[in-house]
């Protein structure tokens, strides 16, 4: 029996987003030709090892609610509403883009994937790893949410525009709804690469806001300032919350890999 405080777990919320990442993987890998033939794909995925696979084509996704009204009493996350997409322009990471999603209140989830190369071996580990620190991202945003520990809103958040602006980029990467969720999907990352935090982190900078930057035409001496910035905070926060755990330390893969 899955109980409310379950959810305030850390593991909790590792184990959950290794339950959505299987179910899409799965989903994805089924679909993988003709998703790359140029057919976006639109699928709810869910609980454990189900890889549920209703999608439809014209960019509606299916609302899973009777395939999920068992799961859902038990469990916060209601849907989990996936989209990829083809895509033929740039990519940095390695020929795959996830963004992800929380609407406030909701218990919507929202995955969306590009792929940028037919190549399913060379997207798919880079993929995993990107939907694991995605997915947990936005698991602690409902976390937050459900716990009673949430923040201030954000101005906007996570609007394209605000990457424009480099002081309101700054502002969204250090807000601490933010920064929780961040440390949160950067530490899946590292376990999931083993590799310590800070090298993870470093990448995560590097992908995420280094590359973004330069493609936004920031000047290299605003880029190292955020990243500077936002290093600093993340560091201390994971110090805190990961009490005991030290940046340099190794995780060691204490889950399957999906
Ligand atoms: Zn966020």
């Amino acid at each position: 029996m899955v109980t409310f405080n379950y959810w305030l777990l850390n593991e909790a919320f590792d184990r959950e987003t290794t339950q959505i990442s299987r179910a899409i993987v799965q989903a994805l890998t089924n679909n993988w030709n003709y998703v790359t033939q140029g057919h976006p794909l639109n699928m709810g995925a869910g609980d454990a090892g189900n890889a549920y696979i209703n999608y439809e084509v014209d960019g509606i996704p299916i609302s899973m609610d009777a395939e999920f009204s068992k799961f859902a009493k038990d469990n916060p996350i209601k849907n989990v509403f996936v989209t990829v997409r083809p895509h033929k322009g740039s990519i940095t990471q390695k020929g795959v883009h996830v963004a992800g999603s929380y609407r406030h209140g909701s218990n919507l989830l929202g995955v969306n994937i590009k792929i940028g190369n037919p190549d399913r071996n060379a997207v798919m580990n880079e993929l995993i790893v990107n939907l694991k620190n995605t997915i947990r991202h936005e698991l602690e945003h409902l976390r937050q949410e459900i716990s009673g520990n949430e923040y201030p809103p954000h101005v906007n958040l996570g609007q394209n525009q605000n990457y424009k602006d480099v002081q309101k980029y700054l502002q969204y990467l250090t807000h601490p709804a933010e920064i929780d969720a961040n440390v949160a999907g950067i530490v899946k990352r590292a376990k999931m690469r083993q590799v310590p935090f800070m090298q993870a982190l470093d990448q995560w900078l590097h992908d995420r806001v280094r590359l973004r930057m330069t493609e936004l035409g920031h000047t290299p001496e605003n880029a190292e300032s955020v990243i500077r910035q936002t290093r600093q905070l993340y560091l201390n926060r994971f110090g805190q919350r990961y009490g005991g755990q030290q940046a340099g330390q190794r995780f060691v893969a204490t889950h399957k890999k999906v």
